[in-house]
């Protein structure tokens, strides 16, 4: 069985930011060498998330939207885990979006749905943050 790890750094000059990661993702299984297999594709961090959907920019301000009625960035004041941290929202939204995908590896493309797309969704930018990318197969 192979094995193949790698990182995807990112850095969101805004706060929240979505970006589609499925040609990175794509461009880590061809590295890998796997032809059948299993991508996992995680968010290192636990105010920024990693999903599946479609990349239609209506959709994504309705994910903003929704996220920000189900857990307002402000007021600050609002949330307990604020202290010294702003970003209680951040944490709360990315329980909601969720943490990893795993992707099947066919043929040593990605096996998705014909709207499926990966993004990372930053919910708490303007620094460096990573997503881990983890390859299994043959
Ligand atoms: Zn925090």
């Amino acid at each position: 069985m192979k094995s193949h790890r790698q990182e995807l750094w990112f850095h969101a000059e805004k706060r929240r930011q979505l970006f589609n990661v499925t040609a990175r993702v794509q461009a880590a299984v061809a590295e890998s060498g796997v032809r059948e297999g299993l991508v996992l594709v995680n968010a290192m961090h636990i105010t920024a998330s990693v999903f599946i959907n479609d990349d239609e920019s209506g959709l994504h301000r309705d994910y903003e939207r929704w996220l920000e009625r189900l857990a307002p960035e402000k007021p600050y004041s609002q949330y307990e885990h604020n202290g010294s941290e702003d970003n209680a929202d951040a944490h709360l939204k990315r329980t909601i979006m969720g943490r990893e995908v795993v992707v099947a590896i066919t043929a040593g493309k990605l096996d998705l749905g014909p709207w499926e797309q990966i993004f990372y969704y930053e919910l708490d930018g303007k620094r460096d943050k990573r997503v881990l990318v983890k390859i299994i197969g043959e």
